[in-house]
């Protein structure tokens, strides 16, 4: 029997409803909606298309974006003293700059001057730091929309070995923290999990992901996992997203997974629009943090 397909796209039309009812309260007591700032520099394709689509998903659900489009050539200390102007300016709660950035621009430093408040991304260190000890503010926007995209498809993670393949800052690594967490009142992300992180220095990876009861593929590699690499009837959640074909998107996930595999997301539809989600999520919370 082929594999349930783990939608993205119909869950995060749900959740962003639900988003959309607690901001128009917000409103309609005279509250301020939640405010965006996305910042690309450059001239990226991909950057571009993301930009894109994050901003359609502001204007559904009543979060205010505005677009500080920046030329490549655009130094460290400009984005730095635009990043300034952000933090202090009210009508904005969540500031996201899109990378990745031009060479002459030190990723760290745009990192760190993005007011943890207002840091919707959930990349700066306090924030990074408040997750590991199990306390976050935001929950990053990927890693949450995988584990939410499993816990709303009915698919236990407590207790199960959960394989992530990827160590990355964005994907990987919070991933596999907020898997591994015991989930408290403050800490709803906590999954109790058994996690394996697989890289590129792991020998022997089909033999790792085979030991996954749920295998969460965010290499960046098309066509990467296998269907030998997967035991029959475990979860595979794909997060790469490869440049395919005749411009089209491909996952981490080969063809012939959906053969073995109990349930798959797909690639486009699957974590890309959960992600989106999250970001709307936090940009909702943050209005909260900030304005109350
Ligand atoms: P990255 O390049 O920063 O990290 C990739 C990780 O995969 C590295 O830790 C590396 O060790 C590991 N890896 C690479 N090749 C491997 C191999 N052959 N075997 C084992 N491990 C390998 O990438 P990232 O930012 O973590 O993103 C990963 C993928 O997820 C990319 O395709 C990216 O476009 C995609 N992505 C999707 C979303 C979304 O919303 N759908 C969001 C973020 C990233």
């Amino acid at each position: 029997m082929p594999a349930r397909r783990l939608d993205g796209k119909v869950l995060a039309a749900a959740m962003r409803s639900e988003i959309a009812v607690s901001i128009a309260a917000r409103v309609a007591v005279g509250k301020r909606p939640p405010g965006l700032a996305v910042v690309l520099v450059g001239d990226n394709p991909a950057s571009h298309a993301y930009v894109r689509n994050k901003q359609k998903a502001c204007a559904e659900v009543g979060v205010v974006s505005t677009l500080h489009h920046l030329p490549v050539d655009t130094s460290e200390a400009e984005l730095l003293s635009l990043l300034a102007s952000m933090n202090a300016d009210p009508t904005l709660h969540g500031i996201l700059v899109q990378l990745p950035l031009p060479p002459q621009i030190r990723e760290e430093q745009v990192i760190e001057a993005v007011g943890p408040l207002k840091d919707v991304d959930c990349f700066h260190p306090e924030n990074v730091g408040r997750l590991v000890t199990g306390n976050p503010r935001y929950l990053p926007c990927t890693p949450y929309g995988v584990i939410q995209l499993l816990r709303r498809n009915d698919i236990e993670l407590a207790g199960k070995d959960v394989v992530v393949v990827g160590r990355s800052n964005i994907v990987g690594k919070p991933l596999a923290l907020m898997l591994m967490q015991k989930p408290t009142s403050s800490n709803p992300a906590g999954c109790d999990a058994t996690v394996t992180v697989a890289h590129t220095r792991t020998p022997d990876l089909g033999g790792v992901c085979r030991r996954a009861d749920v295998l969460i593929a965010a290499a960046g590699k098309a066509g990467l996992i296998t269907a030998e690499m997967v035991k029959p009837g475990a979860v595979v959640v794909d997060v790469g997203t490869n440049p395919g074909p005749g411009g089209k998107l491909v996952g981490d996930v080969a063809a012939g997974v959906e053969n073995v595999a109990s349930a798959l997301s797909p690639v486009p539809g699957g974590v890309g629009p959960m992600t989106i989600t999250l970001l709307l999520a936090n940009t909702a919370r943050a209005a909260e943090l900030i304005d109350g």
